[in-house]
C-alpha cells in the first residue's frame, strides 16, 4: 500500500460524534462539527452529521466548498473571521461565519445583498484567551451595527478560550458569556439562537458545571477526531482515541553507535536531540518527515523510541522489534500531527467505515488537575 498514509476510521468518528452529543443534549448544548484539521473532509464531516451534529464548522473557504458538495447540504460555519478579500466567497459557502470586526461585518453585507443570499453572524467575544473577540463593553454596539444590516442575521454570541494562552473556560468566564447574551438581548429587544461557548477544550466544564447558562452550542474538532480533552490532553472516557493511524515505511535499519562522534553544532531543526547511553542501538529509517506529520504529536509503538525527524527522514530506536526494509509501522496521532498529515499532499488519506466496535468502557473521568497523561493509548 502507499506509504506514509493516515487511515481514519469513520465508524469511531461517528460513535465519537454520538457519545459527545448525547452527554451534551442532557446540558442542553448541541455540536458543530468541526472539520478544518481533517482538511474538510466529506467524509469525516459526513460521519460527524451520522453521528448526531447539527452542522459543521471550518476555518477555510476551500475546506467549506468541499463540504457543501455532501448530500444533505449542512449547516456550515466559517469558525475563522473572514478575510476582507473573500467576503464574496463566504456569502457564497458558509451560512453563518463567526466575527469580530465592523469593517468585515460591512463587507459581509455588501456581499451578502449583492449574492441574495443572507447571512449568519455570530460575533465573538474576548473572555480572556487574547485571540479574537471583542471586548466586553463594545459588543453592544457591534450587535447594533449587525442589526443594522438587512442582508445580516444575528445568530449570536461565541467565544473560544484555550486556543492561544490556554485560559481554561470556567463558571466565571462562561457566566460573562451568558450575561452579555442577557444585556444584548433585553438592550435590543431580541432573542439570540446560538450561544457557542467553544471548543473541545469547553466540553469538560460543560459536563461538570451545575449550570451551563445560555451556553447552547459548542464547536468541537479534536474531542470528536482523536477522542482527548485538550486542555490536558488526556483521553475522554467513552471516546475512541485511534480513530486514526499514520503508517510509514522503513528505508533503513542498522545497528549504529548509540552517541553521534565529530564535533557537534546544529542539526536541520535547531538543537539536536538528546540521545542517551552507550554501545549500540538498532536504529531504523522511516521515509516520514516533517513535510509529513508534526512529530511531537506522533506516537509510536510500545518499545520503539523516536530519536529525531527533520524534513524526509524519521529515526526510531527499534528496541526488541524485529524490523526490515519494506515492513511499515504504525503511529497514533495527537492534534499536531493529525492535522499536518491530513493536510500534508504527501500522505494519502483513506477513509474507512471499520466493522462496528463498541467504544471503551468509561473507566475514569477526565482528569481535571492538570496532570499530563499520554494523549492515546498505544495498540
Ligand atoms: C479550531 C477551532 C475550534 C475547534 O477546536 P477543537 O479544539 O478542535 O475542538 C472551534 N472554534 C474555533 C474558533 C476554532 O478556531
Amino acid at each position: 500500500m502507499t506509504a506514509p498514509r493516515i487511515d481514519t476510521d469513520l465508524g469511531k468518528i461517528e460513535q465519537n460524534t454520538r457519545v459527545l452529543v448525547d452527554r451534551l443534549a442532557a446540558k442542553g448544548i448541541r455540536v458543530t462539527g468541526v472539520t478544518k484539521s481533517a482538511l474538510g473532509s466529506p467524509g469525516v464531516g459526513a460521519a460527524m452529521l451520522r453521528g448526531g451534529a447539527y452542522g459543521l464548522g471550518d476555518s477555510r473557504v476551500p475546506n467549506l466548498t468541499r463540504l457543501a458538495g455532501l448530500d444533505r447540504r449542512p449547516l456550515r460555519t466559517l469558525i475563522r473571521s473572514p478575510m476582507l478579500s473573500q467576503v464574496g466567497r463566504v456569502v457564497g459557502v458558509a451560512d453563518v461565519s463567526l466575527n469580530t470586526g465592523a469593517a468585515v461585518v460591512a463587507a459581509l453585507a455588501g456581499a451578502a445583498t449583492e449574492a441574495g443570499r443572507p447571512h449568519g453572524v455570530v460575533l465573538m467575544v474576548e473572555l480572556g484567551d487574547l485571540r479574537e473577540g471583542i471586548a466586553a463593553d463594545d459588543v453592544p454596539e457591534a450587535v447594533r451595527a449587525v442589526l443594522g444590516h438587512p442582508s445580516l442575521r444575528l445568530v449570536g454570541l461565541g467565544a473560544n478560550l484555550a486556543c492561544q494562552n490556554g485560559v481554561v473556560p470556567d463558571d466565571r468566564n462562561m457566566g460573562v458569556l451568558t450575561g452579555l447574551v442577557e444585556k444584548v438581548e433585553a438592550l435590543h429587544g431580541i432573542s439570540l439562537d446560538v450561544v457557542s461557548g467553544g471548543n473541545s477544550a469547553t466540553l469538560n466544564w460543560a459536563l461538570s458545571t451545575d449550570d451551563v447558562g445560555r451556553i447552547d452550542e459548542l464547536r468541537l474538532g479534536e474531542a470528536i477526531l482523536l477522542g482527548v480533552d485538550p486542555l490536558y490532553r488526556t483521553p475522554i472516557p467513552g471516546l475512541h482515541t485511534d480513530a486514526s493511524t499514520v503508517t510509514a515505511e522503513v528505508i533503513e535499519v542498522a545497528v549504529k553507535p548509540a552517541q553521534p562522534w565529530g564535533d557537534r553544532a546544529q542539526a536541520a531543526f535547531g538543537e539536536p536531540p538528546a540521545r542517551t547511553g552507550s554501545g549500540s542501538v538498532r536504529q531504523a529509517i522511516l521515509a516520514l518527515g516533517r513535510q509529513d506529520v508534526d512529530p511531537a504529536g506522533l506516537q509510536p509503538p510500545e518499545g520503539i523510541t523516536i530519536l529525531g525527524m527533520s524534513s524526509d527522514h524519521l529515526v526510531v530506536d527499534l528496541g526488541d522489534h524485529a524490523v526490515a526494509v519494506g515492513d511499515e509501522i504504525d503511529f497514533g496521532v495527537a492534534y499536531g500531527a493529525f492535522m499536518q498529515a491530513m493536510t500534508s499532499p504527501f500522505v494519502t488519506k483513506i477513509e474507512h467505515r471499520g466493522r462496528p466496535t463498541a467504544p471503551p468502557v468509561p473507566v475514569c473521568p477526565t482528569t481535571t488537575n492538570g496532570q499530563v497523561r499520554e494523549h492515546l493509548s498505544m495498540p
